[in-house]
């Protein structure tokens, strides 16, 4: 008997016939004799709309957020009445949506009187999505047989007060879920639990970031000792580059976890950039599949990378960052001066997404997300006030409207001539690269382009991840 989470997207549990289709393959694993453990996404759409409903009442726009919470909440009592079967379950459930978008309502009064949210509010706000779903979707497996209990993750995932990405604290969340999830499950219980949710020790609601749901997935994965984790979406799995970008975008039958971390942390949405880190250690295999189109195998996610013979695997790209260049005659030879503006960047809550540095010395840059970069310059002036004052360091300039796009594969490292195909492919193009940063682990390279030409360069160099002749192997 294998354990397996599956871990179920917005889109997918998006509609009631989305959702049918989710009972359905839970159904089918749990008669093949698997144990499912089950971790679901708002409804498509619902978490934005939570965004949107606690900024405006911030603004005392009171029509905007009610007018929010009556379609909220009528998408999910039309889930309710059309996925379960009239009766009891039905009118719980009924009264449990009821109640919690009547506390919505009420955080969403009290943020308008007061004129502002704060972090804490608004992951209490955004939790609402995955708690409204998760006890529609329950009760639908109930309606269809299954011994389905629907969780708050809250109760299992305990998490720092970084609200709005809080962060794990790994002892306590294994604990719990091994103590108080694992012998319900040996019971033969299917739980349905909120993704993206945690929750402090305090009790309050948490979050793990936008698309945090994967992580969630991933959490739940490797303290069930799950045997594989499944990643339910609307593709047919991790593709050579985002389909919206390029229709020509292929599915990948198999990549490996630090491969996927690459895609996802350079831009793919497909996955949160933290999933892999809890099922890595343990090597838990990840696959990426499409609720809509159960037949495709999807992608396979393990250790090993297998060999292509394709230039690179994929392309990913990231828009609305900034070019960060701290620059100065004196920098030269003097130790200290990259850290103290790392050490800064962080201090000002931004993580960067790549550094490069000129052979020079004379200068380094690095890319931070567009509306963090004033901030991140006003943190790394100060701390290098005295370096300004003797003009050592010039300051920071900031390159807006410029993008990242990286190109991944495994098969790169130590591949003479990898670097070469990439740059003279955005040579050709007339593509001009602004910096350039090769991966740690040397399955990826990004540079930074002018954000007009992000899309161009990601169908070009796409091309060479294509094995359909237009990419020459080597
Ligand atoms: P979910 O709600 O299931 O978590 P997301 O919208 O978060 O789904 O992620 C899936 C989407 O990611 C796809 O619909 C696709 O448009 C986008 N995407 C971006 N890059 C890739 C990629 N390399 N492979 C597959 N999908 C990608
Ligand atoms: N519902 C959350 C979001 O939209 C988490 C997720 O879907 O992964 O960000
Ligand atoms: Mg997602």
């Amino acid at each position: 008997m294998s354990t397996l989470t599956m871990k179920f997207g917005g889109t997918s549990v998006g509609s009631p016939d989305a959702i049918n289709g989710v009972v359905r393959i839970v159904a089918e694993s749990v008669q093949q004799g698997n144990r499912v453990v089950v971790v679901v996404s708002a409804m498509a759409g619902v978490t934005d709309m939570l965004v949107t409903a606690v900024r405006e009442a911030a603004l005392g726009n009171r029509w905007v957020y009610l007018s929010t919470a009556q379609k909220i909440r009528d998408r999910h009592i039309e889930a309710a009445n059309l996925l379960i079967p009239p009766g009891a379950d039905r009118n719980a459930v009924i009264a449990e949506i009821e109640a919690l978008m009547e506390q919505h309502v009420e955080i969403c009064n009290a943020v308008s009187m007061l004129g502002e949210s704060t972090p804490r509010i608004n992951d209490a706000v955004f939790s609402f999505g995955e708690r409204l779903s998760s006890r529609v979707i329950a009760a639908a497996m109930r309606g269809h047989g299954l011994r389905a209990q629907q969780f708050d993750a809250s109760q299992f995932v305990i998490t720092n007060d970084h609200f709005t990405s809080a962060v794990p604290i790994w002892e306590e969340t294994e604990s719990r879920i091994r103590g108080q999830l694992l012998p319900l499950i040996d019971d033969g219980i299917t739980p349905v639990i909120t993704g993206f949710v945690g929750g402090t020790r305090s009790g309050h609601f948490t979050t793990l970031g936008r698309g945090g749901s994967d992580y969630s997935g991933a959490i739940f994965a490797a303290y069930t000792d799950s045997d594989e984790l499944v990643i339910w979406t609307d593709v047919d799995g991790v593709m050579t580059t985002d389909p919206r970008v390029d229709k020509r975008a292929r599915v990948l039958p198999s990549i490996s976890y630090q491969e996927v971390g690459e895609l996802a942390f350079y831009g793919a949405k497909v996955l949160h950039p933290k999933t892999v880190q809890p099922i890595l250690k343990r090597g838990i295999p990840m696959r990426v599949r499409n609720t809509f189109n159960t037949a495709h195998p999807g992608t396979l996610i393990t250790k090993v990378a297998e060999p292509i013979n394709t230039v690179i695997k994929a392309v990913t790209s990231i828009k609305n960052v900034s070019l960060l260049t701290v620059s100065g005659q004196g920098m030269m030879g003097v130790p200290g001066i990259a850290g103290r503006t790392f050490l800064a960047t962080a201090h000002s809550g931004t993580s960067i997404l790549m550094i490069s540095q000129a052979s020079s010395e004379q200068n380094f840059c690095f890319v931070v997300p567009q509306e963090r970069a004033q901030m991140v310059k006003q943190s790394v002036e100060s701390e290098m006030k005295a370096e300004i004052a003797r003009q050592d360091v010039d300051g920071v300039d900031i390159l807006n409207d410029v993008a990242v796009v990286t190109v991944v594969g495994a098969g790169m490292r130590g591949t003479p001539g990898v670097a070469g195909r990439v740059f003279s492919t955005l040579g050709s193009q007339r593509v001009n690269v602004i910096a350039i940063a090769q991966g740690a682990s040397e399955c990826s390279i990004s540079f930074v382009i002018s954000e007009s030409e992000r899309e161009q360069a990601v169908l070009a160099l796409h091309a060479l991840a294509l094995d359909d002749g237009e990419a020459i192997p080597i």
